[in-house]
């Protein structure tokens, strides 16, 4: 079984499946619906890479055993875009790529608007990378 990782640092595990939309354990990353994206920051299939088995979820790979005690690690620091309405922005990358105004925004979700073809659609907030930290306290409870 294969684990995929997104840009976002959700990892998607084929042995656990996706409980967040009902992808039942033992789902193969490439058998996701087209329009499946992560549950975390909303981000398409097309942006997950396939790690390596050995690859750990943090980038020092500091084992600890127990993988609760909190150590320092690199740790790349995201959160949520601050998008208002009217705001103009463009995607660079995948099926939305282009220029869109954004229309309405809610606590999860951002309404975009083509200024060209008036088409419109509801995306899942997604996170932006704020800093790499070195030596961060990892994890750390909220
Ligand atoms: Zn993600």
């Amino acid at each position: 079984m294969d684990r995929y990782k997104c840009p976002c640092a959700y990892v998607y595990h084929e042995d656990k499946g996706c409980p967040e939309f009902r992808n039942p354990p033992g789902t193969a990353f490439r058998d996701l619906p087209e329009k499946w994206m992560c549950p975390r920051c909303g981000y398409e299939k097309e942006y997950f890479r396939k790690m390596e088995a050995e690859e750990s979820t943090v980038k020092t790979g500091a084992k600890t055993g127990q993988g609760e005690e909190m150590a320092e690690h690199d740790v790349a620091v995201f959160r949520p875009y601050p998008f208002v309405v009217g705001q103009k922005i463009h995607i660079e990358e995948g099926k939305r790529r282009g220029d869109w105004e954004v229309i309405g925004v809610s606590d999860d979700t951002v309404r975009l608007k083509c200024p060209i073809s008036f088409q419109e659609f509801e995306w899942k907030r997604f996170c932006y990378l704020v800093e790499e930290q070195t030596g961060r306290q990892w994890p750390q409870k909220d």
